[in-house]
């Protein structure tokens, strides 16, 4: 049983890590994101309202990411716990949340934040390449792609767009992390390392 908020910025390594804690724990991810691209393209009447928002690049209204969480976690496989990436992304949804989860009695265990410095992220991004045919991502300096694979960099992993990224994760957590702090359920891992080691100290911060 574990309810977890992953909170992270770009390239911090957290879509990967929501990964393998969805597999060890068997609690499904809930990505806010995921959820409006898929409602989006299928064109329903929240798809809809959401879309215009999405494409400029604005947050969606609080409300409407609040209704989609609140009938998500309420379905049978979120009733062993979840993993949410993406939400809360403003104070009064992590209220919102912090209210419905309080109705059906069954509170948030933890809020991890990976915490990575700025120049890491920036380098992270901007050395990421994808291979263009099975989106396997290298790293130039890292992990570089084998000779003959042809890669792309991302128009989102450009230092430019990077910035800007970095800069609206920044201005989203300010309010936040403290509220999470506040309420004792914050706790921060170290990003820098291997995959692995994130991961270990990602189990111990949630105590498993
Ligand atoms: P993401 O994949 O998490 O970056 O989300 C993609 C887009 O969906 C964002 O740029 C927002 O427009 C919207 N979105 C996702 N989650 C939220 C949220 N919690 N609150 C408001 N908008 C969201």
């Amino acid at each position: 049983m574990l309810r977890l908020v992953l909170i992270g910025p770009p390239a911090s390594g957290k879509g990967t890590q929501a990964e393998v804690l969805t597999k060890c724990l068997s609690v499904p991810k809930i990505s806010t994101g995921d959820m409006l691209r898929a409602a989006r393209a299928n064109a329903t009447e929240l798809g809809k309202s959401a879309e215009s928002f999405m494409n400029s690049g604005l947050l969606v209204p609080d409300s409407i990411v609040i209704g989609l969480v609140e009938e998500r976690i309420a379905l049978p496989d979120a009733q062993a716990g979840f993993i949410l990436d993406g939400f809360p992304r403003t104070v009064p949804q992590a209220e919102a949340l912090q209210e419905l989860l309080g109705r059906v009695g069954t509170p948030l265990d933890a809020v991890v934040q990976i915490d990575v410095a700025r120049e890491l992220l920036v380098e992270r991004a901007t050395l990421r390449r994808m291979d263009s045919r099975t989106g396997q991502i290298y790293h130039l300096k890292y992990n570089p792609p084998p000779a003959g694979v042809e890669v792309v960099h991302r128009e989102d992993d450009r230092e430019e767009t990077v910035k800007k990224r970095l800069d609206e994760y920044d201005t989203m957590t300010a309010a936040l992390l403290p509220f999470y702090s506040a309420l004792g359920l914050l706790r921060k891992v170290d990003g820098a390392g291997s995959p692995q080691s994130v991961f270990s100290q990602l189990l111990s911060a949630i105590g498993k």
